[in-house]
């Protein structure tokens, strides 16, 4: 396992590789989520490489860059544990020199939820993912099914931009009550901790009501916000039932979909999904 800081030295080490190379990009702080998609690269790829970067560009100003947990030995021991080939960390400057300018934006799927709440975000996602796919070349590039808004994004813009790279989507990784695991779950105190079950017991009763039957999207997401109004530290963001693809909010469940929201537990912002499929 090669930890590398820099694109030449990481092009370099990324030439010597044979057969396929699976990608898996990351802020680090890692937990069982990001080993998953670890995981699933080294069984489907020759190579593994992973990223560890907090890119600052997808952080508006009010939000948590400088307070985001970070601890790099503890990640290349985890990462040390699994078939890793190269691990890619590099800093600020390597990603954003003096003068550099060029963003990727993308239309549409990048305004609505995650996006209308977070100004700025998705031009920052978008344009470290494209860099780092640029960088990496990987033959497969992998995604927590968690950020599902990120994934519809990530997706558009291979598609759009002839990148070349198969999408691969893993299944979000949760605690035993269903707390889906996230780094941000570390800033919840033990009450907060609990409240913050209400998330995926939320989620649980939209695919219980769809499973019932029940197609109609208001009737679904007002039941979701009824139940997460009991809890008094949680503060809903959005909640929506949005197409499973292009994140657009539907009226009627007669496609595949997804329950997705935002809520604050306290100062933390949690997101979570559910396919409806
Ligand atoms: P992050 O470090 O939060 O940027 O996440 C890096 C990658 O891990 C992204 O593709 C996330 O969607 C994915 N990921 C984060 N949490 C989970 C989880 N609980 N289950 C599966 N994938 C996850």
């Amino acid at each position: 396992m090669e930890v590398v800081k820099t694109i030449p030295e990481l092009r370099t080490l990324r030439q010597k590789l044979s057969g396929t190379v699976g990608f898996v990009p990351t802020m680090g702080h890692l937990h069982e989520g990001h080993l998953a998609l670890v995981k699933q690269a080294s069984m489907e790829n020759s190579a593994v490489i992973v990223s560890i970067y907090v890119n600052p560009t997808q952080f508006s100003l009010s939000e948590d860059f400088a307070d985001y947990p970070r601890d790099l030995n503890r990640d290349l021991e985890l990462l040390r544990r699994e078939a890793v080939d190269i691990i890619f960390v590099p800093s600020d400057d390597e990603m954003y020199p003096p003068g550099f300018s060029s963003w990727v934006e993308v239309e549409e799927v990048t305004e609505r939820l995650e996006g209308a709440s977070r100004p700025r975000h998705f031009r920052g996602v978008a344009t470290i993912v494209t860099k780092l796919l640029n960088i990496v070349r990987p033959s497969r590039a992998y995604f927590g099914q968690k950020d599902a808004q990120q994934v519809a994004v990530v997706k558009r813009i291979v598609a759009d931009l002839n990148m070349g790279v198969e999408i691969v989507v893993v299944p979000t990784v949760r605690e035993s009550d269903g707390l889906a695991m996230s780094s941000r779950n570390i800033y919840l105190s033990s009450r907060e901790r609990q409240a913050a079950t209400i998330l995926f017991q939320s989620l649980m009763l939209a695919r219980q009501l769809w499973q019932d039957g029940e197609k109609n999207t208001d009737k679904i997401q007002q039941q979701m916000t009824s139940l997460i109004q009991k809890e008094p530290l949680a503060q809903i963001d959005y909640i929506s039932i949005a197409d499973a693809e292009t994140l657009e909010e539907l009226k009627s469940i007669d496609r595949p979909a997804l329950a997705v929201l935002a809520v604050r537990i306290g100062k933390t912002r949690l997101i979570d999904n559910m396919p409806l499929e």
